[in-house]
């Protein structure tokens, strides 16, 4: 690891301030969780650390209104067990309680867990020059493409990166619609969480949406009825502390047994999280019956490229997604 300046900061204007200040190589942190992972594997080289998990003040949860507002400080785990989340909005409650283990929801933050990097195995660990990875040395090829690709995305990948998108909760918080508010060096701006993730196209290496020096200060939810119908499916190759093989965020507004309108959200299969319009087309204004929920998982990946070990998670996500779907509707309304 090489050496880095370290400082906490006391409000979000002084953290954003002082990124500005510390130019090239600084970045902010909160839980650590996943930075300091980074800097020990040595594919993060930060030369000032901006730490904002002193923040008074900085992780409260709202649900009054008619938003959910969680600062980007609040636990992964407070926001899990808020009653009002775990009551109106499951979707995003599992989202949470099924990533990780006890101890990093603790410590993890949710304005954090939307920055998470992937986990493919050649990002991680292969860094000194083992394998080649243009997400971590750009134009330096990819090993997954052609090699162990069982974990890879076979939706939104390009020719120079099948890495996948690895966080829960940023699925769930797609099919929700839900927006970040940023605060940087020219003041605040909000924007759809979709739109923070870039697909890897011939810059992999380009993550997010960000500009150098903004800050997520909170991510914000409109309250909407789906929230009650609705579920986050996850399968995993272990059932607890393993990331999505595929998952489906869901939620339904139905009248009797029809679906008025379905968000759906994909993880574990794609390079960012992956909303399904064509799922959510082959529903609206249908009867939910298994045989129309997995023609709708089916129509989600259509456009899938699959590489060589990694062909079942077509069928398994659209499994997942008729599942979700199932899960959700036998949710009551109130
Ligand atoms: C063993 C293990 C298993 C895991 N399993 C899962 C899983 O199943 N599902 C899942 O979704 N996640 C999983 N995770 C990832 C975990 O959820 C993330 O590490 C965590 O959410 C990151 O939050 P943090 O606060 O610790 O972020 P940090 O590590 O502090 O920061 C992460 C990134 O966000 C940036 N950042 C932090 N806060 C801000 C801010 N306010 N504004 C701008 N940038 C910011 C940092 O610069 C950094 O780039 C796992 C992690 C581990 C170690």
């Amino acid at each position: 690891m090489q050496p880095f300046s370290y400082i906490r900061p006391a409000t979000p204007q002084e953290a954003v301030g002082a990124f500005a200040q510390a130019g090239e190589g600084a970045r902010f942190i909160a839980g650590g969780t996943t930075l300091y992972d980074l800097m020990k594997l040595n594919i993060e080289r930060p030369r000032h650390l901006i730490d904002v998990s002193a923040i008074e003040g900085f992780n409260r949860i709202e649900t009054d209104g008619d938003r959910l507002r969680f600062e980007a400080n609040a636990a992964m785990s407070a926001v899990a067990t808020d009653p009002v989340v775990a009551r109106d909005y499951p979707v995003l409650a599992e989202s949470l309680w099924k990533a990780a283990s006890q101890q990093l929801r603790n410590m993890a933050t949710v304005g954090g867990n939307l920055l998470q990097r992937t986990r493919c195995m050649y990002f991680r660990n292969g860094a000194g020059g083992i394998y080649p990875c243009n997400k971590r040395e750009p134009g330096s090829g990819c090993a997954a493409i052609g090699g162990l690709d069982r974990g890879q995305a076979v939706l939104g990948t390009s020719d120079t990166c099948t890495a996948v998108s690895p966080g829960d909760w940023p699925v769930a918080l797609v099919a929700m619609d839900a927006s970040i508010e940023v605060l940087g060096p020219n003041g605040t701006r909000s924007m759809p969480v979709a739109d923070l993730y870039r697909l890897p196209d011939t810059t992999p290496h380009v993550e997010f949406t960000l500009d150098p020096g903004e800050m997520i200060t909170a991510i914000v939810v409109p309250k909407t009825l789906a929230g009650r119908r609705s579920t986050y499916h996850k399968i995993r190759d272990r059932e607890s502390y393993a990331f999505a093989l595929t998952s489906a965020a869901v939620a339904l507004e139905m009248n009797d047994d029809r679906v008025e309108r379905a968000r759906i959200a994909l993880g574990g299969v794609a390079t960012r999280p992956w909303r399904a319009p064509e799922s959510e087309e082959v529903l609206a204004g249908q009867r939910l019956t298994p045989e129309l929920a997995l023609a709708a998982g089916r129509a989600a990946f259509r456009d899938a490229r699959p590489g060589r070990h990694n062909g079942f998670k077509v069928e398994l996500g659209a499994r997942t997604i008729a599942d979700a779907l199932r899960i959700a509707a036998d949710r009551s309304r109130t």
